[in-house]
Parts: C-alpha cells; structure tokens; sequence
C-alpha cells in the first residue's frame, strides 16, 4: 500500500508545528491534523470581550542573547532557519520567588540569583554553586540516562528545606507533571531554562510566535488541516500506518508523530500500552488560570516584579489540592514588566494555581461553574496581595479558564498540563512507526515542545537520509 504522507503530525501545538516544518524542509509530504479551529495548542491565543488573551504564555523560558551558540533557543532558530530579531523579545525585568520569612529575585543575569542565595541564606551559597556546576555538568540531552529524583541530588547540595523548596517552586510549577518531585534530568532543563537562561516575551505575545511558525509552515510546503481530530490510529503487524480521521477518512502515512500525549495517543492507538509492560497513568496536576485586565500599568501600583512564584505554606506542596484549587501557592504574572518598547494596550495581570480536574468537571454548565470561578478567583487575588501591592481596586474585566478549559481545548486527560508523569524520553513507542513529541517526550515549555519536535523529526524521520 503506498503512503499518501511521508508523515502524519497529530496536533498543531509548538512541537507538532516545529516538527512539521523541520520535515517538509527536507521535502518530506507532511501533514498536521489538528482537531480545533486554531494553532497553537496549549499556547494559544483568544479574544475576549474586544481584548486579545494569549492561552498560555506567562513567559517564554530558554532565553538567549542574539548570537549566543549552542542553547536551546539558539538550536531551535537555527532548525527552522529562524533569525532571532524576527522572534522580537523582550527580556524580563526581574522576578521572585517569595516565601514566608524570605524572597529572593532572579533576572536573566544569573549573579542576580546567585546573590541573593548568598545574601538570604549565607550558610548555602557554596552548595549552591556546587549545585550550579552539577546542573551545568549534565547532559540532559542523554535521552537514555537513567532516571534518578531531584530531590535527594538537590539535598546534596542544599541543606536548608526552605531553600530547597524555593528553588523547585518555579521549576515544579513551570513544568513538573510529578507531584512532590522532579525528575533529576527535568530538573535540570528546568532549572537551566528558567534560572540559568531566563525569561523574554514577544511585544505581541504569543501569535507573533505562532504567526512566524505557521509562516515558515506554508513556506516549507507542509499542510495543517484544522478542525480534523484524529479519532484512531491504523495499527498493522504492529506498525502504525495511518490514522483515521473524526469525519471516517482515511491518511497513510510511512510515520505518526503524536503531541496528543502518551496515555491520549494509548487511547488512539486501541489502548495497548506503549510502554510494553507498564500502563502509564494520565497526569494529575492541572491549573486554574485568572487573567485581571487593570486600568493602570502594574508598575503605576508600585508591582516591579515580572513573575513572583509564592507559597504561604511550608513545606512547599506541589500536588493536586484536596479542594477545587490550591491558593496557598501560585505564580502571578505581570506582562506588562517585562522590557518592551512601548506601553501594551492591556495591563493585566495573571494569576495560576493548582486545581483539581475532576472536581472542577462535577460542577456542570450552569450557574455553579460560574459561581466557583468567581469564588475562587477573589480567594486567588487575597492570597496573591501578600506577595504583590493590592491591584484588586483597579481591575476592570476578568476573564478566568480552568481545568475544563484545558480538557476541553487540547484534549489532555485530566486538564493535565505537564500531561503524563512518566515520559518516554527516546519518543520511541511500543508500536513501530509512532514517535511521541511534545509534553510527554519530556520537553515543554514554548522552547523545548518546538525543540522536542524537531529533534524527534530529525532522530526518527530524517536520520538516515543525511540531512
Ligand atoms: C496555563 C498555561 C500556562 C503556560 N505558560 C507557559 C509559559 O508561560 N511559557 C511556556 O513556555 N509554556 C507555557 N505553558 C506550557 C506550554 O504551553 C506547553 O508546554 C507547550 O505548548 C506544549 O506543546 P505541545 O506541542 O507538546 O502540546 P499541546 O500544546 O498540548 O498541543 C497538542 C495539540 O494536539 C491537539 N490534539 C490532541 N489530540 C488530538 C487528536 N486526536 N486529533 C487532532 N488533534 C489533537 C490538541 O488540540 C493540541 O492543539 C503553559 C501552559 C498552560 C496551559
């Protein structure tokens, strides 16, 4: 039987999109199945009452100066033949983690951390430099080292628990899919992406993103099909050949790659696992997002910070909360801080914290929905003033998502942001043909999805070919 497509991309989040266009500048026939009626995934955009709302994007993380060699945002312009003032970003200003009794800030100059590690907890700054080393040190682009926690390597280094913990709050809450721990080699993408390297934004957000990616799409000659959902994958003699599509259409293909994330793609495949002897669990962590639109700049409030990650309770607990949401801890988001040319036409500012899917999904579609969104969006801004001056007397629109939204528009199980906490880090399935790319490879965030794409398109699709 002969393939209609060398490949079929299932999803046009960051890595579907980056993967499709790394194959079909090789000329490779590809195509991108994308089951909602616009891009981007889990970083998309929306209009709400006459404003323009990124889905997603607080930040983007991997931040590297024009001309930088070798990091991670560097390696992804350089794939998809991307100059970096065509990405306009704009660096943050600073950042915080605050805790009961201490906060500490970070910019994209790592002396800044490094400082204030020395300054709040004297006793820790020599292992937090040997930390620092043991990070840089790794190569977590090994994808068959073993796996070992984060948290008993970090102890090494780190005595002080509250120390401990602050570091792993932005990291957990940047890209953790594990309750309570992280992975030793998340850890350490996380903590060079978000520490190590830093924050920038795009002036215009995250369509300006998506806008060059679907640009580069076309011009590599790629197809993305909207509002086509991949209802099964065809399966033979073990191999994946093809999907078939919501509508009953048929697609061959010589190779899939799924972002619809592993336990999803399980699901598509019939249900056998991919992970031959093991039944890999759907992710339990998932968020409420707030998003407050003020009549001010937050910096008119007095608001310096460009992202402040909080907890009030110690220990730190990231974990999915016995109650709708978990406001004890939370990251808040000032867009507005970071260093752009001119004023944006919304300031707002964001607020996350943890939520519990399932509760959320027993509410309903009527008035009770409405209801606990707004219950806890005023219970999410009293536990974010203590860290933030009090914004709430300027809001003038509020626009809220929950764990459903999430469900409802990537199809992630569970609203799982982070999707699965087990990732197959090769992107090689049990099935022959199926590669996994995106969140449950391993690598999320803007920067790593697309670079997780790419590298699974070069490894599985085009190696061999020598390109
Ligand atoms: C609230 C929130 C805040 C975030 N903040 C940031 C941030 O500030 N900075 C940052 O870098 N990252 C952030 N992220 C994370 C980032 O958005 C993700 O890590 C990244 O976009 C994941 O990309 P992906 O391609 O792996 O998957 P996804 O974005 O999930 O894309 C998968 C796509 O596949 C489609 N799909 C699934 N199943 C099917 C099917 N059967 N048929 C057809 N299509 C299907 C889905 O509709 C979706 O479009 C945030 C995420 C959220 C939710």
């Amino acid at each position: 039987m002969s393939n209609a497509y060398d490949a079929i991309v299932i999803g046009a989040g960051m890595s579907g999109l980056a993967a499709a266009i790394r194959l079909a500048m090789f000329d490779r026939r590809v195509v991108v199945l994308e089951r909602h009626d616009v891009w981007g995934g889990l970083n998309s955009f929306y209009q709400f009452r006459g404003h323009q709302f990124d889905v997603g994007l607080h930040a983007m993380t991997n931040w590297a100066p024009r001309g930088a060699k070798g990091l991670p945002l560097s390696r992804l312009l350089k794939q998809l033949r991307i100059r970096h003032e065509e990405l306009d970003l704009h660096p943050q200003g600073y950042s915080a983690v605050s805790f009961p009794g201490a906060r500490l800030r970070f910019s994209n100059d790592f002396e800044l951390l490094r400082s204030e590690v020395a300054r709040a907890f004297p006793a820790q700054a020599d292992g937090f430099d040997a930390l620092t080393r043991a990070v840089r040190g790794f190569n977590e682009l090994d994808l068959e080292a073993p796996q070992q926690d984060a948290r008993p390597v970090v102890r090494r280094f780190i005595t002080d628990p509250l120390l401990q913990d602050m570091l792993f709050c932005p990291l957990m809450f940047y890209g953790s899919a594990r309750e309570h721990d992280m992975d030793w080699d998340q850890f350490v993408v996380m903590f060079k992406s978000i520490f190590l390297e830093g924050f920038a934004r795009p002036a215009a957000g995250v369509r300006h993103i998506l806008k060059l990616l679907i640009r580069r799409l076309r011009e590599a000659g790629a197809e993305l099909r909207l509002r086509t959902g991949v209802s099964r994958l065809l399966v033979e003699d073990g191999a994946a050949r093809g999907v078939v599509l919501d509508n009953g259409e048929t697609l061959m293909a010589g190779a899939v790659l799924s972002s619809a994330g592993l336990v999803e793609t399980q699901q598509l495949a019939g249900g056998a696992s991919l992970l031959p002897g093991q039944q890999p669990q759907a992710g339990r962590l998932s968020f409420t997002e707030s998003i407050s639109v003020l009549d001010c700049p937050a910096r008119n409030l007095g608001i310096e910070e460009t992202i402040v990650f909080y907890s009030d309770r110690l220990p730190f607990a990231y974990e999915q909360p016995r109650d709708d949401v978990d406001v004890s801890s939370g990251v808040i988001c000032m867009p507005g801080n970071f260093d752009l040319p001119e004023p944006p036409r919304d300031h707002l500012v964001r607020i996350t914290n943890m939520a519990d899917h399932g509760r959320w999904a027993a509410l309903g579609h009527g008035p009770e929905y409405s209801a606990a969104k707004q219950r806890w969006y005023a219970k999410s801004c009293a536990a974010a003033v203590p860290h933030i001056a009090d914004f709430r007397p300027h809001v003038t629109l509020v626009d809220t998502f929950t764990p459903r939204t999430i469900r409802r528009f990537t199809g992630h199980a569970g609203g799982a942001v982070y999707g699965s906490p087990r990732k197959l880090r090769t992107g090689r399935t049990g099935i022959d043909n199926l590669y996994l790319i995106g969140t449950d490879q391993g690598f999320l965030g803007i920067v790593g999805a697309a670079l997780s794409g790419i590298s699974m398109a070069n490894r599985w699709v085009l190696q061999g070919s020598g390109e």
